[in-house]
Order: structure tokens, then C-alpha cells, then sequence
């Protein structure tokens, strides 16, 4: 699944070898080809880039060691595979070209059968990294993003609405009375109705930039960006409903006899605001008067340059 159809990038400035590579892969393999060093940076850089990628050396004006070393030093770039597919066979050129960052290093002429057998290694390796990648952000309870996944989202998010300077809002939100839940119906049926909520929260969110992740025991976080104060107001009310709708009995809440979730809410023009930490922090303090409050509800406020707008509902 992620890996479908991996798109292998040959770079060589003579026709003939990118023709002979191509025919090789196509098969098993989207081959895309590129003539020099710009071009392969190009690729590398697209929306859609290559899963692993074939270099030869020699090329005119930007070699391969130039690329290889453009592509290390940049973040989205960096974790691409490179194989150096060189005349340069020498002992020194293989060590200098691995030191560079190559996972592999072929000389020409190659032999076809052991280039894709080392191209289909060095896939298989890609794929359990970014299995294990992937795994490893996951929460095991309830299968939504962990927290260290947050933590990259959000800054992620925060330095693109600092650059397009659109409001961001953020939603903190904590089952009510959860501890009693567990401790009158069973950690078993704890874990269960966490499951149940995650699972109704992440179906509230709808576009592609909406995020949710496990924040910590019964504590959620969601990122709405390109969300005014309004939209994550609606946001969070549908959020109490969904929760409500689910209808997990729960005797010995004090603010419903389900349960029932209580939410802070944030919004932020980070463009004129300050830190990314007073805006986790005002929802975490709104969320802390939504229990105040008398749970089973939403505070919300906006964060206009450095003064705090309280907007309860
Ligand atoms: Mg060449």
C-alpha cells in the first residue's frame, strides 16, 4: 500500500543508458528519466518523488556527487535512496561516493539481473523503515496519531499559517469523569470507550488538513488549520454531539448519565501573534474552565497579538 508503484529517478546524460535502465525496471518499476543534475533535482523536489534514485557521476555541468549533495542537505530530499550508477570503478571513487550518502554503489557496465536485485533490497528496506516510521506515530489503543506525531503536525502547521498568516485553531478536549468510568465499569471497557471516541472525533474532522492525535490518557488534541473561531466553534459543538450520540452509559458522570467529553478551543492569527505555546496553552486553559464550567461543553477564545479574547459558548 505504500508502496504500489515505486517510481525509480535514472539520471545519466547519455540517452542510450537511461533507455537500457529504463527497459530493465519498467517492468516491476514507474521509471522516470532525467538528463542532468537540474533536472534531476527537479524530480526529487515534485509533488511526486521517486522512491529510490539511480545517479550516474559524470555528467556536464552539475555531476552526480553535486546532486547527491544537494539532496542531502535538503529536508525533503534527504531520506531518498541514491544509488551511483558510475564508469568510475576504482576502490577510492565507490568509497568517496558511499561516503557522500549513496546507499549503493554500481559500476559500469553493470550486470542487469544484480542491479534490480540491489534496487529491490535497498525498496524492501525503504518499506519496512517507513512501516516501522509509521507504526512508531501511531497510538496502540486507538489506532489515531500519538502524540509525537502531534508535536511534528503542529509545528508543521504553525510555520505554514505563520506564512500564509490564515487563522489556525486548535481544539484540546478531555473525556468528563473518566476515572470514575474505569473505576465503576473496568479498564477493559475504559480502553473500549476511548477506542470509541477517538473513532467518533476523527470522523468529525473532514479536510484533508484537519488532524487529530491522542494527547494522552483520555486527552485529545485536533489541529484545524485555515479554521476561523467560528468554524472551530461548530467544529467542537458537532464534537459533543457525536460524542453524546454514542451513548456509552456512564452512571457515575456528574454531567450526564453518558458520556461526555469537555473542550477548550483556540484561535490564533499567527501572523500578528506570538508563539505557538501561548496557543496550546490558551486551549489548555480554556479547557480547564470548560470542566469549571460544568463539562460537557466548549470554551473558546481568540488570540489577537499578544491580548487573549475570551468567547465562551
Ligand atoms: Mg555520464
Amino acid at each position: 500500500m505504500i508502496f504500489d508503484n515505486p517510481r525509480i529517478l535514472i539520471v545519466d546524460d547519455e540517452k542510450m543508458n537511461l533507455k537500457v535502465l529504463a527497459d530493465l525496471l519498467k517492468d516491476e518499476y514507474v521509471p522516470v528519466l532525467a538528463r542532468n543534475g537540474d533536472q534531476a533535482i527537479q524530480h526529487a523536489l515534485s509533488e511526486t518523488p521517486p522512491d529510490l534514485i539511480l545517479l550516474d557521476v559524470i555528467m556536464p555541468q552539475m555531476g552526480g556527487y553535486e546532486v547527491i549533495k544537494y539532496l542531502k542537505n535538503n529536508d525533503k530530499t534527504k531520506n531518498i535512496p541514491v544509488i551511483f550508477v558510475t564508469a568510475l570503478s576504482s576502490i577510492e571513487d565507490e568509497e568517496f561516493g558511499l561516503r557522500l550518502g549513496a546507499v549503493d554503489y554500481i559500476t559500469k557496465p553493470f550486470s542487469p539481473p544484480i542491479v534490480k536485485i540491489r534496487i529491490r533490497n535497498h525498496l524492501r528496506i525503504i518499506h519496512q523503515y517507513k512501516l516501522l516510521d509509521q507504526l512508531a506515530h501511531l497510538d496502540g489503543l486507538t489506532e489515531i496519531c500519538n502524540r509525537r506525531r502531534f508535536e511534528e503536525e503542529f509545528k508543521k502547521e504553525w510555520e505554514r499559517s505563520l506564512r500564509s498568516g490564515s487563522p489556525f485553531s486548535l481544539a484540546m478536549i478531555d473525556v468528563d469523569y473518566f476515572k470514575q468510568y474505569n473505576d465503576h465499569y473496568g479498564h477493559a471497557m475504559g480502553d473500549l470507550a476511548l477506542q470509541r471516541i477517538a473513532k467518533a472525533l476523527s470522523d468529525v474532522l473532514r479536510r484533508p488538513a484537519d488532524f487529530i492525535a491522542r494527547y494522552g490518557g483520555e486527552e485529545f488534541v485536533m489541529l484545524m488549520p485555515e479554521t476561523d473561531h467560528e468554524g472551530a466553534m461548530q467544529v467542537a459543538r458537532y464534537s459533543l454531539k457525536k460524542i453524546a450520540d454514542l451513548n456509552i452509559v456512564h452512571h457515575h458522570s456528574r454531567a450526564a448519565d453518558y458520556v461526555t467529553v469537555s473542550i477548550g478551543l483556540s484561535t490564533i492569527h499567527p501572523a500578528i501573534a506570538s508563539s505557538h505555546k501561548t496557543f496550546l496553552a490558551t486551549a489548555d486553559q480554556n479547557l480547564y474552565r470548560a470542566k469549571e464550567g460544568g463539562r460537557n461543553r466548549v470554551v473558546g477564545s481568540v488570540i489577537r497579538g499578544e491580548t487573549v479574547l475570551p468567547l465562551s459558548a
